[in-house]
């Protein structure tokens, strides 16, 4: 078919309106007179529409999902956070490490192969061509944790300097509820951890022994998860050399075989590891570990937004939502391809942004108000780890963190639920806003699938801030309404998208009490 001129001029249109519907920003004018409803609808839809492609970072939908938050927080009328700049650029390394050889070569009293990736998976975050280790020593350090708090230190009088220490996931208290914290893991139960620890200890490797129970998952995960890609920050003044040269997962098949080099009793081991008073010990087993590494790096940014406080004590509230998402990927069983987080963070970006006008339209508050949208969440938290090691207000004058994590959609609710409480007196703050909203908190306690630990916040936690996670109760005022879009249903899913049949109620009000909780926060004399 041809196309004439007058099809043609309707097709511009369209398209043009197309444009104009997807990328419109809240103008100055919108955002005095919409109602806050309509405010955190349109955010949401905005910022998960198709065009902004799932926000993947360091794509081209990175570009435009930044400059749209920097642009609605210029509108209000914030400064930037970072200098003169919306932006605080960082740059991220991309390894991929191929084992050379078949395995792990061991020898002590015997001699045997850790095999890939069967037995051992190992990676690195180096930005190196190589990683080439000879007659490396192997310690077995058990959960490898250093916590006076708990009075346990898995590191006390042992030398791990240039070796590889080989730890146990999970913490004491998943096997000895009067350990720790019981079933709730503590973060030195993460692996995460375990690799932050040994490094600290001078290690030049970290093994984590794999155990299905205590993982919460299996094997493939954890060989699939890290076989290219992985990921972290990259340091330019180090090329991140200050890093494990060796990361990885070993399973309780290697474990034993290094067990046998050594002629030791692999069960007996993981036991007494158990126990309280337990000492590391050298396995007297040494090796070499080959790896021929490539990696990408490539910058990229959070946003961040500062509201200068009266008091001038340079102390501040900081409110966090982070932008990224995952971007275009396998299509779902409608061919979906877009994953856009429109739950998962929009609704947490539009909760922030509905904040902070809130409190531009009002007299200042004493302290200072930093409003940040970490990237790279959803790839292990790097954004907000950044923003935490290079803050915009120094993390011993930031009072708090206020996450939103997909705060949308949401039915009215009589109750709210905080995970993480009990840690700092933040929890009263939460108490007294629900009250206030006529509602009551339930303070949710069971953190044995360790969500505490798997959302921006918690960067801020480590550094002493006291931060809890919010989420929407589970009593509705109105029970024949339940909530049509459910977690499961969307999670991480193409068809996390946003509806206009989105109850926003429950959202709206769970954005208000964060919004008191920082009011107070920001007035009062703590
Ligand atoms: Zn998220």
């Amino acid at each position: 078919m041809r196309i004439n001129a007058k099809m043609l001029t309707a097709a511009i249109a369209l398209a043009v309106m197309a444009m104009a519907t997807a990328s419109a920003q809240i103008t100055q004018e919108q955002l005095q007179t919409a109602s806050d409803e309509q405010l955190l609808r349109q955010w949401t839809r905005e910022l998960s529409h198709d065009e902004f492609g799932g926000r993947k970072p360091m794509t081209p939908y990175e570009d435009k999902t930044v400059n749209y938050l920097a642009r609605q927080l210029q509108a209000m009328g914030l400064e930037p956070a970072f200098g003169d700049s919306w932006f605080q650029p960082f740059e991220m390394i991309s390894v991929t490490a191929k084992p050379v050889g078949s395995g792990l070569p061991v020898s002590g009293k015997k001699k045997t192969e850790l095999r890939y990736p069967d037995d051992v998976i190992t990676w690195t975050t180096r930005a190196t061509e190589i990683i080439d280790l000879t007659k490396v020593e192997y310690v077995f350090c058990g959960f490898g944790i250093n916590a006076p708090e708990f009075g346990w230190n898995d590191y006390e009088g042992i030398d791990v300097k240039g070796k590889i220490v080989v730890v146990m996931v999970n913490d004491p208290g998943f096997y000895d509820s009067s350990l720790f914290k019981g079933r709730n893991m503590t973060y030195y139960g993460r692996w995460t951890y375990k690799f932050e620890e040994a490094q600290r200890q001078g290690a030049a490797g970290c093994l984590v022994l794999h155990n299905t129970e205590a993982a919460s998952y299996g094997w493939h995960v954890c060989v699939n998860g890290h076989l290219s890609d992985n990921l972290g920050i990259y340091n330019p003044d180090t090329h991140n050399a200050d890093e494990l040269a060796v990361r990885g997962w070993l399973h309780e098949e290697g474990f034993k075989k290094l067990f046998f080099a050594a002629r030791m009793d692999a069960d007996r081991a993981l036991a007494d590891a158990k126990k309280p008073g337990f000492k590391s010990f050298a396995l007297n087993v040494s090796g070499d570990v080959k790896m021929n590494v490539t990696y990408d790096i490539k910058k990229t940014r959070n946003v961040g937004a500062i509201l200068r406080g009266s008091g001038h004590d340079g102390e501040a509230v900081v409110f966090c939502a982070h932008w990224d998402h995952l971007g275009i990927g396998k299509a779902d069983e409608h061919g979906d391809t877009i994953y856009n987080g429109a739950a998962d963070n929009a609704s947490g970006m539009a909760g922030a942004l509905l904040v902070a006008k809130k409190f531009m339209q009002m007299p200042k508050p004493r302290r200072d108000l930093v409003f940040i949208f970490p990237s790279s969440e959803e790839s292990g938290l790097f954004g907000s780890a950044y923003y935490c090691n290079h803050p915009a207000v120094a993390m011993e004058k930031t009072v708090a963190c206020l996450n939103f994590e997909s705060i949308g959609p949401a039915e009215l609710t009589r109750d709210v639920v905080i995970l993480g409480g009990g840690e700092s007196d933040l929890d009263h703050y939460y108490v007294a806003a629900a009250a206030a909203q006529g509602r009551y908190v339930y303070f949710d306690n069971d953190n044995s699938d360790g969500w505490f630990y798997r959302s921006d916040h918690y960067n801020f936690v480590k550094k002493g801030v006291p931060a809890v996670v919010l989420e929407n109760g589970h009593h509705p005022v109105d029970v024949s309404k339940p909530n049509k879009y459910p977690m499961p249903v969307w999670y991480h899913k193409p068809s996390d998208e946003y509806h206009d049949d989105w109850d926003l109620s429950g959202t709206l009000s769970n954005v208000n009490l964060i919004f008191s909780v920082g009011l107070s926060l920001s007035n009062n004399s703590r």
